[in-house]
């Protein structure tokens, strides 16, 4: 979809895709979801993930379709609600850790334990299959290739599908655009490093990018293709969510805030392409306590 607001605001052609519209809340339904049918296909029995957010929602969405128990290891950060969301989806909520790395290594014990497939969020190339298509539906409704895309950053799941998306639709010199915010900038670091760098700890409200390090693979990419990192302030992802409600009535979480807080620095020509990744870690009355963290700006751009 053309973004009239940001078009106008920006004065480039930016078009949406968006992902918010997932049934799951966010693109991790397209990996994941993937991932979980060809699980299923391959005999698992149960299927297993550790994700205390859109990955865990995305397999309880997908093994709910595909009528198969489920379980979410979540770390004890995530909160009863989200909990709650899950288990309305029918998964079976399991609590393990402080952070989604331990998390991990329960999920893999309730796995063996159960004959389940253990679902990585973002370390899979079915995964990346995955979210690779939505690229081919933007390359099918798009008149020309995009001047630049834009995508945010965690683990880099959605890069590396996005990338292989791009390639498959033959846009192979269209430069990626990179977005985390500056307290969850493992992807940053780690372009910087020239390989994987494992943060010492994530300082962002933005948890959904909060993966300490990423992907091998997101980190090759950037041997094989344009890609520039982009950063934003928290307050700026949180002032672009606002912004993007007003503009499009449309929640979504600051992780997909960073992708719509780096536009105003990009400078290629041709259309700007956005994925709208979306999340369901965002309420009203979240993004405005968010909105009145110290340094949050009341109206910001874009
Ligand atoms: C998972 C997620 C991301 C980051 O995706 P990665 O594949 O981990 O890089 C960004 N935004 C939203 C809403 C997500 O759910």
């Amino acid at each position: 979809m053309r973004s009239d607001s940001l078009s106008d605001r920006l004065g480039a052609e930016v078009w949406l895709k968006l992902e918010n519209l997932q049934p799951s809340g966010s693109f991790k339904l397209r990996g994941l979801g993937l991932a979980s049918e060809r699980a299923v296909a391959n005999g698992a029995r149960r299927l297993v993930i550790a994700s205390g957010g859109n990955a865990g929602l995305a397999v309880a969405w997908a093994a709910r379709a595909l009528r198969v128990p489920v379980t979410v290891v979540v770390p004890l950060t995530t909160g009863g609600q989200r909990r709650d969301l899950l288990r309305s989806l029918g998964a079976e909520v399991e609590v393990e850790g402080a952070a989604w790395d331990e998390a991990h290594v329960r999920a893999a014990v309730v796995a063996q334990e159960q004959h389940g497939a253990l679902l990585h969020p973002f370390d899979d190339p079915v995964v990346w299959e995955g979210h690779a298509a939505l690229v081919a539906e933007c390359a099918a409704d798009m008149a020309e290739p995009p001047g630049s895309v834009v995508v945010a950053v965690g683990g880099g799941g959605l890069l590396c599908g996005v990338l292989q998306g791009m390639h498959a639709a033959g846009w192979t010199e269209v430069p990626v655009v990179a977005a985390e915010t500056e307290g969850a900038a493992s992807y940053a670091a780690a372009l910087a490093a020239g390989e994987p760098v494992t943060l010492p700890a994530i300082t962002s409200i933005a948890t959904t990018l909060g993966a300490k390090r990423v992907c091998d693979r997101a980190v090759r990419w950037a041997k094989e293709h344009p890609i520039r990192s982009a950063l934003c302030t928290d307050a700026e992802a949180v002032a672009a969510c606002r912004r993007f409600a007003d503009d499009h009535r449309f929640l979504v979480e600051p992780a997909c805030g960073a992708a719509l807080a780096v536009l105003p620095g990009i400078r290629t020509p041709g259309p700007i392409l956005v994925v709208v990744c979306g999340g369901a870690g965002v309420t009203l009355a979240e993004l405005e306590a968010w909105t009145h963290l110290p340094g949050t700006p009341r109206a910001a751009v874009p």
